[in-house]
């Protein structure tokens, strides 16, 4: 046998048995990876509503300060109106008030807008507070199983990995290592047993069969393309 292609077929043997480890893990690191884009999701959400509230409490500061400023400024003008000397006085001044209720009544106006606005705000920061703890603890405990999966696993996979990088350091055909690193199809490899391709179990020819049993090159399956190997 060629020592090369063994190489090839080892490295093969390993992406199957890391495959495997993978698939042990189930649906699970992909509805961790799910749920983690839903925390920054539901966490930014979180983030710019409660500046919104802070700017939403700084408005309704302002304009209670300025209601209270016109109310003020109104019932002065109202005491005054008993001191008027004559009716230019009394309609200036009465002008003067309607112009102070008219801007007045544009501030209330804003004010329970933002009063409004805030309540609406702060119902949504606690749903979206439950919601985010919700989450939260549904990760940790994906988390906490994944972990547990793992620990059985991941002693393994880092053996494997290890393996592998070796391989590749070790094969000579850099040409074959590129390719495999970008995933190249005309490099997937399958066994040959029970004389077909065990990809697309086409039967194979007798000599066909010999030559690959050989196992001095890999000979591309006639029907799918992979490259086949002898499984002893
Ligand atoms: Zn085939």
């Amino acid at each position: 046998m060629d020592l090369e292609i063994k190489k090839i077929i080892d490295l093969h043997k390993i992406d199957l048995e890391i495959l495997e480890i993978n698939d042990s893990k189930g649906a699970l690191p992909g509805i961790i990876k799910k749920q983690e884009e839903q925390k920054n999701s539901l966490e930014g959400s979180l983030k710019d509503s409660k500046k919104e509230l802070k700017s939403l409490d700084k408005n309704i500061n302002d304009y209670s300060t300025q209601a209270t400023d016109y109310a003020s400024k109104i019932k002065n003008y109202n005491d005054q109106i008993y001191s008027v000397k004559n009716n230019k006085e009394y309609e200036a001044l009465l002008k003067e008030i309607d112009f102070l209720k008219g801007e007045n009544k544009t501030v209330e106006s804003n004010l329970s807008d933002s009063k409004d606005k805030k309540e609406k705000m702060e119902l949504f920061i606690d749903d979206t507070s439950k919601n985010l703890e919700d989450l939260l603890s549904k990760l940790k405990s994906n988390l906490e199983e994944l972990k547990v999966i793992s620990a059985e696993t991941d002693q393994e996979e880092k053996k494997l990995n290890k393996s592998k990088d070796k391989l590749l350091k070790d094969i000579k055909n850099k040409n074959f290592v590129s390719s495999y690193l970008e995933g190249n199809q005309s490099f997937k490899l399958a066994a040959l047993s029970r004389d077909a391709c065990s990809s697309c179990f086409s039967s194979l020819p007798p000599q066909f069969i010999l030559n690959v049993k050989k196992m001095e090159e890999l000979f591309p399956c006639p029907s799918c393309g992979i490259n086949l190997f002898w499984e002893e």
